[in-house]
């Protein structure tokens, strides 16, 4: 069996935003030179997400005022998790509700996806470096 790890690096200026990250995912998958298995992608931090949905920003538009009426950035006095002297309480929140990982299968060297599936890096408290870790088994 063969295993490949890879950290993928952001850097995003913006909070929030949502990144399709499909291309790296599938340049990991050939770079594994696997053709039959599966690939994990997760997020390395606890207000980030990995999931997989639609390119469509009319629904990225969607998700951010859902997540903003369900967990608003503030008033930051919100969140308990705020008086340890971070903002980041509905970062968190949205991350749980978004999700940390996908696994996706691998077939003949391709992700192997249903319709308009694609992989997408969640950000939701940006302005820093972070990871998603790619990993990926198989033969
Ligand atoms: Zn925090």
């Amino acid at each position: 069996m063969k295993s490949y790890r890879k950290e993928l690096w952001f850097n995003v200026p913006t909070r929030r935003a949502f990144i399709n990250i499909t291309p790296q995912v599938q340049s990991c998958v050939e770079e594994s030179n696997v053709k039959e298995g599966l690939a994990l992608v997760n997020a390395m931090h606890i207000t980030a997400s990995v999931f997989i949905n639609d390119d469509e920003s009319g629904l990225h538009h969607d998700y951010e005022v859902w997540l903003e009426k369900l967990a608003p950035h503030e008033p930051l006095s919100n969140y308990r998790h705020n008086l340890t002297g971070e903002d980041n309480g509905d970062a968190h929140i949205k991350r749980q509700v978004m999700g940390r990982e996908v696994v996706v299968a691998i077939t003949a060297g391709q992700l192997d996806f249903g319709p308009w599936e694609q992989i997408f890096y969640g950000e939701f408290d940006g302005g820093r470096r972070k990871r998603v870790l790619v990993k990926i088994i198989g033969e």
